[in-house]
């Protein structure tokens, strides 16, 4: 069998947060391509439904919606016995869902900081560790985590403390989720995009006004594609990177080089 084989995901099941759109929707696609059923779990259940019709007639696989707050545990733990029961396993999921609020620190409220924390590293915990003890009863799995290029830098000039410290938590949480189940066939890595152009930036008007900047920092002088992600999570998914584990991937086109 060639490597383009073995990279398959064919009869492997998986589901991947914050998918109704953006990274998770282009991670979500590329393993229905690559042979996985998958559950698209977003707040958004009405767009997770036309993206999980979409996927599902573009790919041929059993691709199902689930509306889930993943900063619920009850929301979080039936999302998935759901995809237990209707996908009829658990092999690989991608935690990705998050938010990005931006203020000064001086003037962040605490409000503001424990709904960045939440949404972006308490919710990874939840959904890591509710997958991850079905994948560890069940003979194993693979966890992605999307993290980002801001766990590694401080952006600039926009300011977003809470947002980069929750970043730097979730490969920090990779890290040991990784060490503790490395014996027990779960892996756990994660990817750390840098600037890419979905709706997280292209909708918020304070982040699309900088873009311009952004470029004119970046090596490669552009944003990010959601599709430049999928291949390294289609790797993760499966069983080639069975080596593979508490890594991070920082796939920013050069951008935290210097
Ligand atoms: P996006 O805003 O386009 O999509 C995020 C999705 O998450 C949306 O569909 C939204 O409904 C969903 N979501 C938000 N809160 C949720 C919750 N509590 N429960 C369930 N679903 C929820 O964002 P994106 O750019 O695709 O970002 C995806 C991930 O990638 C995020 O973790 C983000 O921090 C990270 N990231 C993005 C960039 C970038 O430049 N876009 C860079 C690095 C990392």
């Amino acid at each position: 069998m060639g490597i383009i084989e073995k990279m398959r995901l064919d009869g492997k099941k998986g589901f991947v947060t914050g998918a109704a759109r953006g990274i998770g929707k282009c991670t979500a696609t590329a393993f229905a391509e690559a042979g996985a059923d998958v559950a698209i779990v977003d707040l958004d259940i009405e767009v997770a439904q036309q993206t999980a019709k979409e996927i599902a007639e573009a790919t041929g696989r059993k691709v199902i919606a689930i509306k889930c707050d993943v900063t619920s545990e009850e929301d979080v733990q039936s999302m998935v016995d759901t995809v237990v029961k209707e996908l009829g396993g658990l092999d690989f999921c991608h935690a990705n869902a998050g938010i990005c609020i931006n203020a000064p620190a001086d003037q962040m409220t605490y409000q503001q900081w424990l709904k960045n924390m939440d949404v972006n590293i308490n919710s990874v915990f939840l959904t890591d560790t509710i997958a991850g003890r079905y994948m560890l009863a069940h003979g194993g799995g693979s966890i992605i985590n999307t993290a980002s290029m801001s766990g590694h830098i401080v952006n600039v000039p926009q300011p977003q403390c809470a947002y980069n410290a929750s970043k730097a938590a979730v490969m920090q949480l990779t890290k040991s989720l990784a060490v503790e189940w490395a014996k027990r066939n779960v892996r756990v890595n994660s990817i750390s995009p840098g600037y890419i152009g979905t709706e997280l930036v292209l909708a918020a008007p304070h982040l699309k006004a900088l873009i311009d900047q952004w470029n004119a920092m970046a090596p490669m002088g552009r944003l990010g594609k959601p599709e430049e992600l999928e291949s390294i999570c289609v790797y993760l998914a499966g069983d080639t990177a069975s080596f593979t584990t508490g890594s991070d991937f920082v796939i920013d086109g050069a951008f935290t080089c210097f």
